[in-house]
């Protein structure tokens, strides 16, 4: 083989450092006996240069790469061994390809964590031979959470944060944290307190956030503007209609137990449906049940107002839509309809910081269905500190791979 073809090949198996002696073949891997070049050391305990030989390290198998559906190992030949002559210890020559004493090489780490990317741990474990156990540490040591926000926005000058929660195993909550203009995934929170998210948050530069979009929490919207007063705050609009779907469903529902004592069914998705999408006949029923039943008249008009709203030209008309909303609410009879309008007023303006730039959360919204997937495959997950690291996995871009 010529010697350039030798080099392309060191490089592309990140073997600089080291002479190539001998491939061998195997059915399902491939093992490449390797010397290690590079004489010259230090004392790791002292830093002393005043060394003498100590023998060779027996020669040392380690898993490397996962190549045309074969592992690929290393075997390493004539690691020298030292012994300092001014502290006395002995230590064997370092490579830059591998941790002391690890059975991995940093780039098969960068495999184990790829292949996690799109596997369970067992498929993994499975097809490079190593444990669970391994799998695991590879992945906790890579996955530093604290030092994900740092990297994640190193290149973005403005930043437009997504706060969201999703369920995880139906009870436990886990917030998720985006940016939803550059569309990046920032954070998988272990758990929904307060104080993780607030932990998280603080590592974000505060100058260079423009925007936090959050859902109809009070916790969330304080916070935010405690770190990163400079910020709007934006509630997500999408809430805003679901709040006002569920206010519309509750009112019907205690309208239909305080009047027909459970007997007569009020039609529920009817109020539910957007008021355009109503057929003729839908609108005549609909007029039918708002005069029988007046209390949910004003429920039923601000959700609808609510909808509207979004479709404002502007801020400024948006501004009188919903100041038109909470104060035909204010007036009602009904105390659960002045009590929506003292929220709607609460929430004025990150309502209305929307139309700023039209932010929402849907994209933090579509990382769950992500999620849910990325945790389908990865079936048997006990500890949640694992498994957010795995999801995490899930949306990091291929530049954190870099060296496979
Ligand atoms: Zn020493």
């Amino acid at each position: 083989m010529a010697k350039g073809h030798l080099n392309d090949i060191t490089n592309l198996l990140g073997l600089e450092g080291l002479r190539v002696i001998q491939v061998v073949k195997e059915e399902d891997f491939v093992v490449i006996k390797v010397q290690a070049k590079g004489e010259r050391a230090f004392c790791p305990h002292c830093g002393s240069k005043h060394l003498y030989r100590h023998g060779h390290a027996r020669p040392r198998r380690v898993l490397h790469a996962f190549i045309c559906g074969k592992r690929v190992y290393l075997e390493i030949w004539g690691l020298q061994r030292w012994k300092c002559r001014s502290c006395g210890r002995t230590f064997t020559w370092r490579l830059e390809i591998l941790r002391p004493r690890s059975r991995l090489t940093n780039m098969a780490e960068m495999w184990v964590l790829w292949l996690l990317k799109f596997m369970s741990f067992k498929e993994v474990a499975k097809l490079l031979h190593i444990s669970y156990g391994k799998i695991k540490k590879v992945l906790m040591d890579f996955v530093r959470m604290a030092d994900l926000p740092g990297s994640m926005i190193d290149d973005l000058e403005e930043l437009h944060l997504g706060i969201d929660e999703h369920s995880f195993r139906h009870q436990d909550m886990v917030i998720v944290v985006t940016d939803v203009m550059a569309k990046r995934v920032l954070g998988i929170l272990k758990d929904d307190r307060l104080s993780t998210l607030e932990e998280f948050l603080k590592k974000i530069p505060s100058q260079r956030v423009k925007e936090v979009c959050i859902d109809m929490k009070e916790g969330f919207r304080k916070l935010a503007q405690r770190l990163f007063p400079k910020a709007n705050v934006v509630v997500d609009h999408f809430h805003i209609i679901a709040d006002g779907n569920r206010r519309m469903d509750e009112a019907r529902r205690i309208e239909q137990d305080v009047r027909n004592k459970r007997k007569v069914r009020i039609p529920k998705k009817i109020f539910l449906v957007g008021f355009e999408r109503l057929s003729e006949g839908g609108k005549e029923k609909l007029d039918e049940l708002l005069s029988q039943y007046p209390n949910l008249k004003d429920f039923y008009w601000a959700k609808e107002a609510l909808r509207k709203l979004y479709s404002a030209r502007d801020k400024k008309e948006a501004l009188r839509q919903l100041e038109l909303v909470i104060i035909n609410l204010k007036a009602s009879d009904d105390a659960e309809a002045r009590r929506w309008a003292n929220t709607l007023k609460r929430w004025r303006e990150p309502i209305l910081n929307y139309f700023d730039n039209n932010t929402t959360n849907a994209y933090t919204e579509g990382c769950n269905t992500k999620v849910k997937m990325l945790k389908r495959i990865s079936f048997g997950l006990r500890n949640i500190e694992v498994y957010v690291r795995k999801m995490m996995l899930g949306f990091l871009p291929q530049k954190f791979f870099h060296t496979i």
